[in-house]
This record gives structure tokens, sequence and C-alpha cells, in this order.
């Protein structure tokens, strides 16, 4: 794994989502703007997380909040369950970001993961490519962090149901 050359400390696995998912989005929620709290897909959200609380086991570590973790065939596996899964790379990422920090911090030998959606399910392999590519990720997220103003509006698939859509249009 490379040296990290800056404060990994100050990004989340939603960030990573977003940032994937549009760069103005995360720099919105970077600079802990509000999304609107009444659009239906953060209200939804939110009750699936009060869901999550109640029924699944909820694993937190460090500022990491994750659904399970388990042991598969001597593997480490982390299991995060979406509601939707408008962006699958976006999903992805973020689950390759808790990997990360699990296997750096905790000095794992393997861990893998999977997404849960309805009846979608991707699995993400914790190979080193998968961590070198969250690694560079990161890396261009906290320089990005940096960044005075949010990147211009630039409409794209995802505007149509992002909480942020007031700041933009
Ligand atoms: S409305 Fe579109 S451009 Fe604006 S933050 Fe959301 S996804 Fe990005």
């Amino acid at each position: 794994m490379m040296r990290l050359s800056f404060n990994a400390d100050l990004i989340t696995g939603t960030l990573i989502h977003y940032y994937v998912t549009c760069k103005r989005e995360a720099w919105l929620y970077s600079r802990k703007i509000s999304a609107n709290q009444w659009d239906e897909n953060i209200l939804m959200g939110k009750a699936l997380a009060e869901i999550k609380e109640e029924q699944l086991q909820q694993f937190p570590f460090l500022n990491l909040k994750f659904d399970k973790i388990g042991k598969q065939r001597g593997h480490y596996l982390v299991t995060e369950y979406k509601k939707t899964l408008k962006n699958p790379e976006g999903a992805k990422m973020q689950l390759l970001f808790y990997m990360w920090q699990l296997k750096t911090s905790l000095s794992l030998k393997a861990i893998n993961g999977k997404v849960i959606s309805g009846k979608r399910v991707v699995f993400v392999e914790g190979n080193e490519e998968n961590m070198k590519r969250v690694e560079e990720l990161m890396e261009e997220l906290s320089y990005f962090l940096e960044t005075p103003k949010p990147p211009p509006v630039k409409k794209i698939a995802f505007c149509g149901q992002c909480g942020y859509r007031d700041y933009c249009f």
C-alpha cells in the first residue's frame, strides 16, 4: 500500500460515494451544506437507517458505520445494505473505502465485501488493485476538498434524485 500524503481522517464513505457520483454534490456536502431534508430520497434513506439500526448488527469502527462484518472461508466479509443502487460504482468505492480502513487499521490479510440492494448483490474484491484504486481516489479527493469553490453545475442522470438540486437548478 502507498504511503499517504494526505489526511485520510477527513474522508468518509458518504463523501467518496458523492465524489464518484457528482463532484459538485461532494463539495456541497463537504462544506456541511444541508441537502433538502424533505426530499423523498433522503426521507427514505432516513427510514431505512432506522430499520437498519433496529434489525441489523452494526459495527462501529473509527468513524465508520457499515452493516455487518463476518468471516467466510477465513476471509473477512463486510456487507453494506442500500435502499437503491442508483450508482453501483459509487456504492462499490464507498465499500472499498471501508474495507481499506479495516485492512490498514487492523492489518488484515484479506477482506472482501458485498453491497446488497433488494435482489441485487455487488461483490467487491479487496485485492491489491482495488485497494490501490481507493487510495488514489482518496488522494484525488483530498486535493479536491481544498478547492475554494464548487465545480459548475453539469446536468447528469442523477440530478433528478439529488437532494442538492435546489442549489443547482
Ligand atoms: S443536482 Fe446534479 S449537478 Fe447538482 S449536486 Fe446534484 S447531481 Fe450534482
